[in-house]
């Protein structure tokens, strides 16, 4: 007798790599008793870096790049959350008959998970009479942020950067209004708009997956957790996070890696800023002022700061910005041997797993956190986008993990600011503290992962639901 194929799962990213990568360990956690198709909205030609992603994932987990859809009309300054709501929308047709098509050959579609700005796609579900979730690829502080914005919403008439007093999430450290995740920042914005339009419909999904733990977010999670009507139903999950790439000991080991083998044990300041992150020319140059001057191992990688210099001796052959020759002139010679400079992309995780790295001064992507988290390696917290400050503030002040330099009223950090940290994270009293709590963190982290741990726990319930009928 033949047995029947697996139920199967279709998946709606809405955005980069940062949200594709937690997805795609999710997905690869419920192998073998689900199939997954990663059902991709798309305005144009896929990047390189998701197609290469997409399909170096297990057979099991397909892809579908939906048709593109047209975006022309949305107006030049459109932020990013509203270019990708509009894109799930346009694209629901095509995902319509993508999972039509999948009913008719016989094969169960049992759920539909959609990322955290695709959850205009849980009509088609509901429609097709399939279960939606969303998967929430940041903190449970941000997902109790996007329950509470519509009460926000309705008793507060300015700006939020203008309030005098923080805001109260439920379950939360106080944050300052300016201090919350960006799309929120402009009220008037069609950004906020479709942050306040997902918000509502988070009700409607079944689930929602977060990637966190109780050991790392207890209040939000205890609150998110706590039944009440027109609440989801939440499942902490985390961290799910990618394994390092590079086998110590691989012929093709990277040289960067080769050359941490040769530092001494907890010595060396891992510096990055996440897939996309830049500084502007003047913030580059104090960070690579202090690197230069202090007596700090350091790998750090580095990208045309943001205010970049239309100047055609900064390219290199194949037409790219070589960021290495817009750093500070002799930046190279001063720091040779006692730091590293890698262009564009690190692999983080095989860094942050090595021994010889002893902090890391990150732009608190969650991604990045989560990876620091999983690594014991405590953190230096320089938000730049999206819900980083939010993240930094419930790093620092909450956790204390971490250690915020002070931003000047010119919105540069100075370099005396610079050293104060690296000098305190790497040296002093407070790092040490920080260390110890941090290596905490890490065994919470591995024991929710365990076999009766909370996260495992809750991806069995999630899939106990998937397998059981509607
Ligand atoms: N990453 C990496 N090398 C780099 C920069 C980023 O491997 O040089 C990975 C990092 O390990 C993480 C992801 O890219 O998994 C970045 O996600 P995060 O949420 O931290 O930040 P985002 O890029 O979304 O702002």
């Amino acid at each position: 007798p033949t047995t029947a194929p697996p139920p199967h799962v279709i998946i709606v990213p809405s955005a980069g790599m940062g949200h594709l990568i937690p997805l795609a360990e999710f997905a690869k956690r419920l192998l073998p008793r689900f199939t997954f198709t990663f059902a991709v909205p798309t305005s144009g030609p896929p990047s390189s870096s998701q197609r290469d992603f997409l399909s170096s994932l297990p057979a099991s987990i397909d892809t579908s790049f939906l048709p593109e859809v047209d975006l022309s009309d949305a107006p030049s300054d459109a932020q990013i959350e509203t270019l990708m709501s509009l894109m799930v929308v346009r694209s629901l047709p095509s995902l319509r008959d993508l999972i039509a098509s999948y009913s008719a050959s016989g094969r169960r579609v049992a759920a539909l998970v959609v990322d955290l700005f695709a959850t205009d796609a849980i009509d088609v579900a509901l429609e097709l009479g399939i279960r939606p979730f969303i998967f929430f690829p940041s903190t449970a502080m941000t997902l109790s942020f996007f329950l509470h914005l519509e009460k926000l919403d309705e008793t507060v008439s300015c700006e939020f950067a203008e309030l005098s007093d923080p805001v109260q999430i439920p379950g939360c450290i106080p944050v300052h209004g300016k201090d919350l995740i960006d799309p929120v920042q402009d009220r008037k914005n069609d950004a906020y708009k479709w942050l306040l339009h997902h918000s509502k419909r988070y009700k409607l999904a079944e689930g929602v997956i977060v990637n966190s733990f109780e050991g790392l977010e207890g209040g939000p999670i205890r609150e998110l957790l706590h039944p009440e009507p027109g609440k989801p139903r939440v499942y902490p999950v985390g961290p799910l996070i990618q394994a390092g790439s590079c086998e110590k000991g691989a012929a093709a080991r990277p040289e960067c890696l080769k050359w941490l083998d040769q530092q001494p044990r907890g010595s060396v300041l891992f510096v990055n800023f996440g897939s996309g992150g830049v500084l502007s020319t003047e913030q580059q140059n104090e960070l690579a002022g202090v690197l230069a001057h202090s007596q700090q191992r350091f790998l750090w990688v580095v990208r045309p700061p943001n205010d970049g210099i239309a100047n055609a001796t900064y390219f290199s052959v194949d037409g790219e910005i070589d960021p290495l020759k817009l750093l500070p002139e002799g930046f190279l010679e001063q720091t040779a041997g006692r730091g590293l400079v890698l262009p564009m992309w690190a692999p983080q995780i095989d860094v942050l797993s090595h021994e010889s790295t002893g902090g890391f001064l990150t732009h608190c992507g969650w991604n990045s956190t989560l990876e620091s988290v999983f690594h014991g390696v405590p953190l230096i917290t320089w938000p730049l986008y999206a819900e980083q400050k939010m993240n930094a503030v419930m790093l620092t002040e909450g956790l204390r993990v971490g250690l915020r330099p002070s931003v000047g009223k010119d919105g540069i950090i100075r370099g005396a600011e610079i050293a104060r940290v690296i000098g305190e994270l790497m040296e002093g009293e407070e790092g040490k503290r920080i260390r110890s709590k941090m290596q905490e963190l890490k065994r919470a982290a591995s024991a929710v992962l365990s076999k009766d741990g909370s996260s495992t726990r809750a991806l069995e319930e999630v899939a106990k639901i998937w397998e059981s009928k509607v």
